[in-house]
């Protein structure tokens, strides 16, 4: 099978592009004759707006989802030294916000469902040293929230990793409702995506989110006067007109996520060695990934990529065995569903504008993967 022009995308950029491209080159033009090209009109528009759609009173825009959540730890007051859980299962940024934030990354380990930080898993890492949760909204569906609020019981605040959770929703309730805050990130490939590093945090708080805003902006709220230490985190006003006008799209580009991976469900149900991602009751899923599982994964990728397939895997790694954390005395066979996960997890080319007939390709490249792997 031929590779190149012909390959099938593990996302498109270009195709969402081409929906949004005359309204980013007249915003792009708008802010090149202003000269803001930090922070101001273009990116409080984008807040209020991104705030509007989540059905969150405030939303502060920083440069990437790493720092969002960094930062909402910071704000929270979560000192140096003290414990963050965290699940095994997701992308390295969630524990290097943690460590970065001052404090030790308490992992645990995720129920085989779902691949979310399980609740019962999540409870026996809670110590006395224990002072936030950070559940992680995977692959476009929220951690069950209710159960992992009362596995952090009283003295445990909760940030929650929204990074892949852009318009999904728990019971009708967005990211940020659940804990004091929630992180994102609109990294480009996220569903909503800007074109370089962007991020925000999202919270119900004004004073929380008071002390985001001051913290991403070297601890000043009036030029030149620094109330306390801060850092450079701020999001740009190039990017700041991308996502408005992508944030236009967004609910469309969702529901034709949703449709897209209704249609692999069926195109694939029939495959008995593959299992198929699951949404959690109460859940409004967004699919940002749609990830099976299948036996000889490793065997399966190789011959999808040679068909042209891009599947790929999130993450091939559980994060307590990736070197930057093995200090913290975890080792192999501490978080078994997570490491399990690991080794059989594919996601398969999902994106707004994914045809059936590329879906179709791609179940039966799946078919003839598995087949060639078995022999
Ligand atoms: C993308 C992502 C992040 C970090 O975002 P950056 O913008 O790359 O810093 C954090 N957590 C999860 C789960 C992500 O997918």
């Amino acid at each position: 099978m031929t590779v190149g022009t012909d390959a099938i995308p593990l996302v498109d950029l270009q195709a969402a592009h081409l929906e949004v491209a005359e309204e980013i080159s007249g915003g792009f033009r708008r802010i090149l004759a202003s000269g803001a090209f930090i922070k101001g009109p273009e990116v409080a528009a984008f807040e209020r707006e991104y705030a509007a759609f989540c059905g969150i009173a405030h939303c502060v825009g920083v440069a990437n989802g790493t720092d969002a959540i960094e930062l909402a730890l910071r704000a929270i007051g979560v000192q140096a030294g003290a414990e963050v859980i965290l699940p095994a299962n997701t992308f390295v940024a969630t524990a290097e916000a943690i460590v970065r934030a001052g404090a030790r990354p308490a992992f645990a380990d995720i129920d085989p469902d779902h691949l979310l930080l399980d609740p019962v898993s999540a409870a026996k890492a809670v110590s006395t040293d224990t002072a936030a949760m950070v559940p992680v909204h995977l692959y476009g569906q929220l951690a069950p929230m209710d159960a992992l609020a009362t596995a952090a019981g009283s003295g445990a605040a909760i940030v929650e990793d929204a990074a892949q959770a852009q318009g999904a929703t728990q019971g009708g309730k967005p990211p940020g409702s659940f804990g004091l805050a929630a992180g994102t990130s609109f990294y480009p490939g996220k569903n909503l995506g800007a074109y370089g590093d962007a991020g925000a945090v999202m919270t119900d708080s004004a004073d929380l989110a008071q002390r985001v805003r001051l913290l991403g902006d070297h601890g000043s709220e009036r030029k030149y006067e620094h109330v306390q230490l801060g850092f450079n985190s701020r999001m740009d006003a190039l990017q700041a007109v991308v996502l408005r006008a992508k944030l236009h799209r967004l609910e469309e580009w969702n529901e034709r996520r949703r449709q897209a991976a209704a249609r692999y469900d069926d195109l694939l149900s029939g495959i008995d060695e593959v299992i198929l991602p699951r949404t959690a009751h109460g859940n409004v899923h967004v699919w940002h990934l749609y990830v099976i599982q299948v036996p000889r994964r490793d065997h399966v990728v190789q011959v999808l990529n040679e068909m042209g397939v891009r599947a790929a895997i999130h993450y091939p790694v559980a994060v307590h065995l990736q070197p930057p954390f093995r200090g913290y005395g975890y080792g192999p066979g501490d978080f078994p569903v997570a490491e399990a996960a690991a080794d059989h997890i594919v996601s398969l080319p999902l994106y707004p504008h994914i045809t059936v007939a590329q879906q179709q390709m791609v179940a039966d490249a799946l078919r003839r993967a598995l087949r060639a792997s078995a022999t």
